[in-house]
C-alpha cells in the first residue's frame, strides 16, 4: 500500500536522543532553547516559543489575544465568538471551546479549500473575539486580502479582531514570499508525528510583537520565569499560565530532522508538480486554485471529486491509501447548537479526497498514482 503519510526521521536521531536521555536533562535544557532559536532563523521571526503540541499553541495563542480570566475585567464582554474554519482538523477548533468562547462558522472557498474571505468578512460583527484561519494542507491563505478585510472591519467596528493562523499543515510554505509566522498574526505550527517536520509530538508559536512573545514565554509554563530565583520564594506570578513547554527529548529530534525536512520538502513539491500536470483533464476530477504569491508544503493533494467512495475504493484496490483527514467539523455533535447553512462547504465537502504527494514516493508509484486516477473509477 502507498501511504497517504509517512514518519520523515533522521538516521541519527536514535542516538542523539540516547545522549539527551543520558544527560539527566530532559525538560528546560539547552536542546529547547536550540531548537527555539533555529526555527526562528529559518522562519525568519526570532519570535518563537516552543510547545508540547500544536493544539496546546492553539490555546495559548487564544487565551493570550481573547482568554477571560474571572479576577481581571473583560474590556468587552459582549465578544464572545471566534469566527472559524469547519473544514479542519479538531485541534483547530476545540481549543476555541476550551477557552470559554463560542464558535462561528465561516463558509469555506470551494476553489481553494480554505476559510472563505468574503463570508468572514459578513460574518465579523461585534461579537466578534478573535479570527482562526487554517492553512490547509499547508495552502497558504491569501493573508494580504485578510489584512485588507480586517482593515474594513476595524473601520466599521472601532477595533481590530486578532487573528491565529493554523500552520500545522504548512511547514515549509511561504505567502508573497516570506514564511507563515511573519504576516502580522500568532502563527502555531505543528511537529506532531505524521507532520514533516516531526518532533515526536511538538509545537511552535511565532508571535508579531515583542509583547506577545514574552507573555508567551512565561504563560506557557504556570506564569513563572524560569530564570528567577525562586529557592527563597521572592518570585510572583502576574500572570497565570499553562504547563506547555517542549521537552528536550522531543526538541533533539526536532534538530535532528530540521534539514532532512528541507530537503523532502523540495522532493514533494516536485511530486506536486508533476500531478498538476499530469493529472489534468480527468473527468470527474477538479483541482484547487493555485496561486503563484503563495508557495504551498503540500502535505497532501487535494482533489475534487464525483463519486468519492467508488474513487477511494478504486485506488484502494490499486494499493493506493487516500484520506479525508478529519470530518466536517461542524457536524459533531458537541458543536451542533453552533451550526448553520455553508453552503460553499456543503458544495465540496462530500468531493473533497488528498492523494499522497510525499517525498516517499518513488518514480514509478507516482506514475502508478497517475495512471490509476487516469484510468476512471
Ligand atoms: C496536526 C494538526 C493539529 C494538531 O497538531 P498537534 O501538534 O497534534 O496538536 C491542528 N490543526 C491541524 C490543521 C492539524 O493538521
Amino acid at each position: 500500500m502507498i501511504p497517504v503519510f509517512k514518519v520523515a526521521m533522521a538516521p541519527d536521531v536514535p542516538e542523539r536522543v540516547a545522549e539527551v536521555l543520558r544527560s539527566g536533562r530532559l525538560e528546560h535544557g539547552p536542546r529547547a532553547d536550540a531548537f527555539e532559536a533555529e526555527l526562528g532563523r529559518r522562519i525568519g521571526n526570532p519570535r518563537v516559543a516552543t510547545v508540547n503540541c500544536a493544539t496546546s499553541g492553539m490555546h495559548l495563542a487564544l487565551h493570550l489575544l481573547a482568554g477571560r480570566d474571572p479576577y481581571r475585567p473583560d474590556p468587552a464582554p459582549e465578544r464572545d465568538e471566534v469566527l472559524t474554519t469547519p473544514l479542519t482538523f479538531e485541534g483547530s477548533n476545540w481549543p476555541i471551546l476550551g477557552n470559554g468562547l463560542r464558535i462561528r462558522w465561516v463558509d469555506t472557498d470551494p476553489a481553494t479549500l480554505n476559510i472563505d474571505l468574503d463570508d468572514l468578512e459578513r460574518r465579523i460583527s461585534p461579537r466578534t473575539r478573535a479570527i482562526v484561519v487554517v492553512h490547509w494542507l499547508g495552502f497558504p491563505l491569501d493573508l494580504h486580502r485578510l489584512d485588507q478585510v480586517l482593515d474594513r472591519a476595524e473601520r466599521r467596528l472601532g477595533f481590530r479582531p486578532p487573528v491565529v493562523e493554523d500552520c500545522a499543515q504548512a511547514w515549509g510554505a511561504t505567502c508573497h514570499g516570506r514564511p507563515l509566522g511573519n504576516h502580522g498574526n500568532t502563527a502555531v505550527y505543528s511537529f506532531q508525528t505524521i507532520k514533516l517536520l516531526t518532533t515526536g509530538g511538538g509545537g511552535l508559536m511565532v508571535f508579531p510583537d515583542d509583547e506577545s512573545h514574552r507573555r508567551a514565554l512565561r504563560t506557557r509554563w504556570f506564569g513563572i520565569d524560569r530564570h528567577d530565583d525562586r529557592t527563597v520564594g521572592a518570585y510572583d506570578v502576574a500572570e497565570w499560565g499553562y504547563r506547555f513547554p517542549m521537552n528536550e527529548v522531543n526538541a533533539e529530534i526536532g534538530l535532528a530532522n530540521l534539514d532532512l525536512a528541507g530537503e523532502l520538502l523540495v522532493r514533494q513539491r516536485a511530486n506536486a508538480d508533476r500531478f498538476d500536470k499530469e493529472l489534468q483533464g480527468v473527468p470527474g476530477l477538479e483541482h484547487t486554485d493555485r496561486p503563484d504569491d503563495r508557495e504551498p508544503s503540500f502535505w497532501a493533494y487535494p482533489v475534487k471529486v464525483d463519486d468519492r467512495p467508488g474513487f477511494m475504493r478504486r485506488l484502494a484496490e490499486a494499493g493506493i491509501m487516500t484520506t479525508i483527514v478529519a470530518r466536517r467539523n461542524d457536524e459533531h455533535t458537541a458543536v451542533a447548537a453552533a451550526r448553520e447553512p455553508l453552503p460553499g462547504l456543503d458544495s465540496v465537502a462530500e468531493r473533497v479526497c488528498y492523494l499522497p504527494v510525499g517525498w516517499w514516493l518513488t518514480d514509478e508509484q507516482r506514475g502508478h498514482i497517475v495512471d490509476t486516477v487516469r484510468a476512471g473509477w
